[in-house]
């Protein structure tokens, strides 16, 4: 990827930020089971909220290879706090390009500035992969639309302000009736449930909430119905690219970690390193490491470009999520029982390989895109 000289900086501190503040406060979060809100507002005075919003709107409006350069970096010292900073900087950008400027003023600085927590929600209790399925109904008025229904399962739902939220406006009908809306957190109607408790990853902020005849103003309509279904499902070729990515950043910090720890710790009258079968485990770490950092700047490349990254996009996170599910278990493995310590992520990475492997496209929805792709005519 070549990068802008402003781009270079940004990455530079991006480093620095993610390995002195986001990889030591990393386990507290998981122990406290919380967003690590304190780091998304340093994170924000860096710009990393605003990376793709339009200038006008002070943002960077950075290209794709650096948001995806910012995933890996980020994802490298915790994929959950990655996770909740960029669902938030989307909304920012979708709100800044698209929302009218009313509506926008009153979201945008906030999020730039990382008071306020963005998520966007298609998935409900009833609809995950089917994302046509979805139970949210949104129901005409005189003033609006009202809306009614729950989501589960979503990015930053336990703390957010705002969110960007799919409801089906006739229903049966499928994708065709989905419309997209810009909701307000605070305002009646909405109704918070408590932060999900799991396995770990808890600085994702995941979460689910319901609405309780919600009412929403015509122009907070953001996408309408023809539109909304389509709008989604084009922003994710982007989302799993940054998604692989990440997972190309947990797996590149547990081979440093393991690399280093194999060259200090003895066994056997010599280094872990110096054993050919200890270290042949880093080599093929290290090689399907490379070639999975290939795919995702092939598939940011694409994107950048404004031509067709469904394939590469799809693939890249197929193979990136693998690879890191993979691999974290192979280096978890060659550190012996002092990678289970909480300093070192290898527990946390590897839930968060798990979770990579299902948000914006699961394993298998991914391959019955490729499936759909290989098998399009001409
Ligand atoms: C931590 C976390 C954060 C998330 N954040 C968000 C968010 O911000 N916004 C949001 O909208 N959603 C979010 N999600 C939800 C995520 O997008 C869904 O988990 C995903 O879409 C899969 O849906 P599901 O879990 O309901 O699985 P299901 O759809 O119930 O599927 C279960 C399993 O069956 C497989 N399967 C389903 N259908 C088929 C088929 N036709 N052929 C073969 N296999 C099939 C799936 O791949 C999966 O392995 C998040 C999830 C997690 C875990």
């Amino acid at each position: 990827m070549s990068t802008t000289a402003a781009e270079s900086a940004l990455l530079g501190q991006t480093e620095t930020f993610a390995h002195e503040v986001v990889r030591v406060l990393a386990p507290r979060w998981e122990r406290e089971r919380r967003i690590g809100r304190e780091a998304v507002l340093q994170a924000a005075a860096l710009g990393l909220t605003r990376l793709e919003v339009p200038e006008a709107w002070g943002g960077l409006a950075m290209s794709f290879g650096c948001k995806a350069r910012v995933a890996e970096i980020l994802g490298a010292a915790d994929f959950a706090f990655t996770m909740s900073l960029i669902n938030t900087q989307n909304v920012a950008t979708k709100l800044a390009r698209s929302a009218p400027q009313e509506l926008a003023r009153h979201y945008v600085p906030g999020l730039i500035e990382g008071r306020l927590l963005g998520c966007t929600a298609l998935t409900e209790p009833g609809a995950g992969s089917d994302f046509a399925a979805i139970g949210t109904r949104a129901t005409r008025t005189a003033q609006g639309w009202r809306l009614d229904g729950a989501k589960a399962w979503i990015t930053n739902a336990s703390e957010a302000d705002v969110v960007l939220l799919y409801a089906q406006t006739e229903p049966g009908s499928g994708g065709r009736g989905i419309a997209g809306f810009v909701i307000d957190a605070h305002r009646e109607g909405f109704v918070r449930e408590p932060a999900f408790q799991l396995a770990g990853q808890h600085a994702i902020g995941t979460g689910g909430f319901r609405l309780e005849g919600y009412l929403a103003r015509d122009e907070e309509m953001l996408q309408p119905p023809g539109q909304a279904f389509k709008a989604a499902l084009g922003s994710i070729n982007g989302a799993r690219t940054y998604i692989a990515a990440m997972s190309c950043g947990m797996t590149a910090e547990a081979l440093r970690i393991a690399s280093e720890y194999g060259e200090r710790r003895h066994s056997f009258g010599g280094p872990l390193a110096g054993h050919q079968g200890w270290r042949w485990r880093l080599a093929e770490a290290s090689s399907e490491l490379a070639a999975c950092r290939m795919m995702v700047a092939h598939a940011a490349a694409l994107i950048d470009a404004g031509a067709d990254a469904q394939l590469a996009s799809a693939q890249a996170k197929l193979l990136s999520t693998r690879m890191a599910e993979r691999q974290l278990h192979v280096l978890a493995q060659a550190m012996g029982a002092e990678g289970l310590r909480e300093e070192h992520p290898f527990g946390r990475h590897l839930i968060g390989a798990r979770v990579a492997s299902f948000v914006d496209g699961s394993t298998e929805m991914l391959l019955e895109r490729i499936s759909a792709v290989m098998r399009k005519p001409g």
